[in-house]
C-alpha cells in the first residue's frame, strides 16, 4: 500500500470517491510510513485512535455518497494548533501535559470538511527558529540527503516537523504557521509548497500565539493545487477573532488554472543581498524566463526599506512573544516547578519550562517594550514597519506580483549555524517583509542546488489575492517540472 501515501491530495480526493482505496486503507498506509520513519521526528504526538475514527466516518459518508471537500485526507497538524484533548506542546516543555479543552478554529474547518488528523508535527519552541532546532522534543530532521553523505539535514523551520512529514508521505498535506517565514521557508528546504495567507485570511483562534500582528496559518502540500484545497477549508470569518476578516472564501482550486498571461511580475532589486550564492541568482533568473515565457511581463521594482525588514522584524516579533508568553507562569497551563513563594514558583519554572531561544527573545522583547527604549526600538520599528508596507503598497500599483527567492541557501546540515542566532536569523531576510506587510506569499519548488538539494522560489501578491499567487505559483511549477523527492524521483 506504500504508493497511498504518494498521492496529491486531489489524487486521493478522486481515488476514495471511485471508491479505488477507502479512507482507512488511505489512513493506516499513513499511520505504518509513520511508524517506519520515527527516525525523522516529524511528529511529537501520532495519534492512530483518531485517526483511525474519523477515517471510517469518512468511509461512512462516501458509502452514503455524502463525502465532504477533504473527507478522508489524512493530515498533520503542527503542534501549535490546539487541538481538543489531544496534547498541544507548541515545542515547549512549559507545556508539558497541556490537553486544551477546546479546538483551534482552523483545524475545526479541517474536521468540518471531513479531513483526518494523523498527529501532531514537531516544531521550534513557540514557533521561534528556522531549522527546528529549538524543539523541546528535539530536532525534526528533513528526509533530503545530499547525494553521497550521510549527514542529517535541517527540515526548515519552524513548521519542520510538518514540511519533513509532507516531503516524506508521512501525510498528504499539513498546517504550518508563518510569523516570519515559518511556512515557505522549510517548504523551500523540502521540496515541497507552502502558502502563508493574507493576515486574517485565517482565524489564529487556538493557535498559540507567538507574534500576534504577523502570525498567520497556512498549507504545506506537496503541489499548489492540494495548497489551493486546504487554504479553501483553512480560511474564513471567525466571529471569535477580530482580526480575522470577513470575506467570502474563495474556490482556489478553481481560479488556479488561469496562469501567467498578462499578469505583471516585479522584481525587487533590493533582495539581491551581499553574499548571496549564485545559485540561487540563477534559479530567480530562469522563475523571470518561465513567467515571461507564459505571457507575463517582468519589471524591476523598488522597495528601498527591504534592508530594514530583518531587524524590524527581530524587534517587533520578540517584543509580542514577551507579552504572549507571560501567561506561562506555572498557574494555568502545563508545568509548574513549586517554589518557596509564588514568585519563585514563576521563576523557577520559566527558567525550567523555556529554552535558550525562548529565554532570549523573552530578554529581548522586554528590553525593546522597557521605558527607556520603547520609542528607540519598539516605536522606531512600527513606524519602519509602516514604511515597508507602504513599499509594497506602492509597488503593487504598477505590478500585480512580486517574484524572488524563498530562502538565501538550501537546507544546511544539523549542527551547522548553530551557535550564531544571527547566522540563523539571517535565513529569514526573504520572508519576513511579506508577514511585516501582512500580504500572500508561497514557495514553490523550482530547482537543485548544486549539492542536489531543493530550492523554492517566493511569489507575494496583493492582499487577499492568494488566487493570483497560487496561478503564479502553478505556472512555476508547471514549467520548472520539480519531480525530484528525497531518495529519487516522486
Ligand atoms: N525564523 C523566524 C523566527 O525565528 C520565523 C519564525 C516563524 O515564522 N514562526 O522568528
Amino acid at each position: 500500500m506504500a504508493s497511498l501515501t504518494t498521492l496529491s491530495i486531489a489524487g486521493a480526493r478522486d481515488g476514495l470517491r471511485a471508491r479505488e482505496f477507502s479512507a482507512l486503507e488511505l489512513t493506516q498506509a499513513h499511520l505504518a510510513a509513520m511508524a517506519g520513519a520515527r527516525r525523522l521526528n516529524a511528529y511529537i504526538t501520532e495519534t492512530p485512535e483518531h485517526a483511525i475514527s474519523q477515517a471510517a466516518e469518512s468511509d461512512a459518508r462516501l458509502a452514503r455518497g455524502e463525502a465532504r471537500p477533504l473527507e478522508g485526507i489524512p493530515l498533520g497538524i503542527k503542534d501549535l494548533f490546539c487541538t481538543k484533548g489531544v496534547l498541544t506542546t507548541a515545542g515547549s516543555h512549559i507545556l508539558d501535559g497541556f490537553h486544551p479543552p477546546y479546538e483551534s478554529t482552523v483545524t475545526a474547518n479541517l474536521w468540518r470538511d471531513g479531513a483526518v488528523m494523523l498527529g501532531k508535527t514537531n516544531m521550534d519552541e513557540f514557533a521561534m527558529g528556522s531549522s527546528n532546532i529549538t524543539s523541546y522534543y528535539g530536532p525534526a530532521l528533513s528526509p533530503w540527503r545530499r547525494p553521497g553523505s550521510a549527514a542529517d539535514l535541517v527540515p526548515g523551520g519552524s513548521s519542520g516537523g510538518s514540511a519533513a512529514a509532507v516531503a516524506a508521505g508521512l501525510c498528504l498535506g499539513a498546517t504550518g504557521t508563518d510569523t516570519g517565514g515559518s511556512i515557505r521557508q522549510p517548504a523551500s528546504f523540502c521540496g515541497i509548497v507552502g502558502l502563508k495567507p493574507t493576515y486574517g485570511r485565517c482565524s489564529r483562534l487556538g493557535i498559540v500565539a507567538f507574534a500576534s500582528s504577523l502570525d498567520q496559518a497556512g498549507p504545506l502540500a506537496r503541489n499548489v493545487r492540494d495548497c489551493a484545497i486546504l487554504l479553501r477549508s483553512m480560511a474564513g470569518h471567525d466571529p471569535l477573532d477580530s482580526t480575522s476578516v470577513d470575506r467570502p472564501v474563495p474556490d482556489y482550486e478553481a481560479m488556479m488554472g488561469r496562469g501567467a498571461k498578462g499578469l505583471r511580475i516585479g522584481v525587487p532589486k533590493q533582495y539581491r543581498v551581499d553574499g548571496m550564492p549564485s545559485e540561487i541568482e540563477t534559479l530567480w533568473r530562469q522563475g523571470i524566463d518561465w513567467l515571461k515565457a507564459a505571457g507575463a511581463t517582468v519589471r524591476d521594482i523598488d522597495l528601498p526599506h527591504t534592508k530594514y525588514a530583518l531587524p524590524t522584524y527581530y524587534i517587533v516579533a520578540p517584543a509580542e512573544a514577551s507579552s504572549n508568553l507571560a501567561r506561562y507562569d506555572g498557574v494555568r497551563y502545563g508545568l509548574r516547578v513549586p517554589g518557596a513563594s509564588i514568585d519563585e514558583m514563576y521563576e523557577l519554572t520559566r527558567a525550567a519550562g523555556f529554552g535558550a531561544e525562548v529565554k532570549r527573545r523573552v530578554m529581548i522583547g522586554t528590553y525593546v517594550l522597557s521605558a527607556g527604549y520603547y520609542d528607540a526600538y519598539y516605536l522606531k520599528a512600527q513606524q519602519v514597519r509602516s514604511l515597508i508596507a507602504r513599499d509594497f503598497a506602492t509597488a503593487f500599483e504598477s505590478v500585480d506580483l512580486v517574484l524572488a527567492p524563498t530562502a538565501p541557501s538550501a537546507a544546511f546540515a544539523i549542527g551547522e549555524k548553530m551557535d550564531d542566532p544571527i547566522a540563523m536569523y539571517l535565513n529569514d531576510v526573504f520572508t519576513v517583509p511579506a508577514n511585516l506587510a501582512g500580504l500572500p506569499a508561497i514557495s514553490v519548488p523550482a530547482g537543485l542546488s548544486a549539492d542536489g538539494l531543493p530550492l523554492g522560489l517566493q511569489l507575494i501578491g496583493r492582499a487577499f489575492e492568494e488566487d493570483m499567487v497560487l496561478a503564479a505559483a502553478k505556472t512555476i511549477e508547471d514549467a520548472a517540472g520539480f519531480s525530484h523527492g528525497p531518495g529519487g524521483a516522486r
